[in-house]
């Protein structure tokens, strides 16, 4: 997947190099002139405008996922860099490409093993508690999908297992025993005592793992989901309603496509056979991708 260049003002891509210009902070970048519309452009890789180095802009927004306050953040740019950027642009980054490149993934199609691991949590947003619903593959590690609800309740789960049910036909969810889970299973999935249809295809499993019957938790996602919320503890801006579920999903990607998973040693993109070709920086290659 290369970063195709074209021509932001007719998407033409005839075009020729028209010489450099000089940008304050990204150095000195190239003009084309469009061959099918006449017009100058520059190949915006997804910084356009941008007072700051990319460099920079994507180690603030991996800093801050990886677990640092936006603070904290800038307090390290503070030290290292000669300009500082509060706390706010910080947040403001982290948002911005978390919607960029979460529209750019969303449409990627991941091979996953079909063993899910489903699951939702509460997020303390100071005087209320919101909820977070994921649901994760066993193999892989890969998050399928997740919901962020006010309320958990049939409608909400079932919201969330459509979610899960848009990227394939899992071959089981497993859940705790909460009670709006079978029915939500039954009627997204389809679940059945039977395990097959009319026509003898395999149905998706439900397994309910019920603690106070087996006395074990159900281990396998409550690892991604103290992971999780490890970092939901430090995110002071989860305090606004709008920008908690932008945030969540910057965790999401930064789980799913960045960080390596500490027990297969790989990053679950590559696991589910994404080959996204995203280098060293990742957050980087990411933004250019999503920028085409
Ligand atoms: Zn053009």
């Amino acid at each position: 997947m290369e970063n195709v260049i074209k021509c932001k003002h007719c998407n033409g891509k005839n075009f020729i190099k028209k010489g450099l210009r000089q940008t304050q902070n990204r150095g000195k970048i190239q003009v084309y002139r469009c061959l099918d519309c006449g017009k100058k452009f520059t190949n915006d890789e997804g910084f356009y405008r941008m007072r700051n180095n990319p460099e920079k802009i994507t180690s603030a927004i991996d800093l801050y996922f990886s677990n640092l306050s936006s603070r904290k953040v800038r307090n390290y740019f503070r030290r290292h860099l000669e300009h500082n950027s509060s706390h706010v642009t910080v947040l403001d980054w982290a948002r911005r490409y978390t919607l960029k490149v979460h529209n750019y993934v969303n449409k990627l199609q991941p091979k996953l093993s079909g063993q899910y691991y489903a699951d939702e949590t509460e997020i303390d947003r100071g005087k209320v508690n919101d909820k977070f619903w994921c649901c994760v593959d066993w193999e892989t590690r890969f998050i399928v999908d997740t919901h962020y609800s006010l309320t958990s309740n049939i409608e909400e789960a079932k919201t969330f297992l459509e979610k899960v049910k848009q990227k394939g036909k899992p071959k089981y969810i497993q859940t705790d025993s909460a009670m709006f889970y079978p029915q939500a299973m039954r009627k997204v999935f389809s679940s059945h005592s039977y395990h097959t249809t009319y026509h003898g295809e395999p149905r998706v499993k439900h397994i309910v793992n019920n603690v106070h019957k087996t006395g074990r938790h159900n281990v396998r996602i409550e690892t991604v989901f103290s992971k999780i919320k490890d970092r939901v503890d430090d995110f002071r801006g989860l305090k606004a309603l709008w920008s908690a579920p932008i945030l969540m999903a910057g965790i999401v990607l930064q789980h799913n496509y960045i960080e390596e998973h500490t027990t297969t040693g790989k990053v679950p993109c590559e696991l589910a056979n994404l080959k996204l070709e995203t280098g060293q920086n990742r957050w980087l290659r990411l933004i250019r991708l999503a920028s085409n």
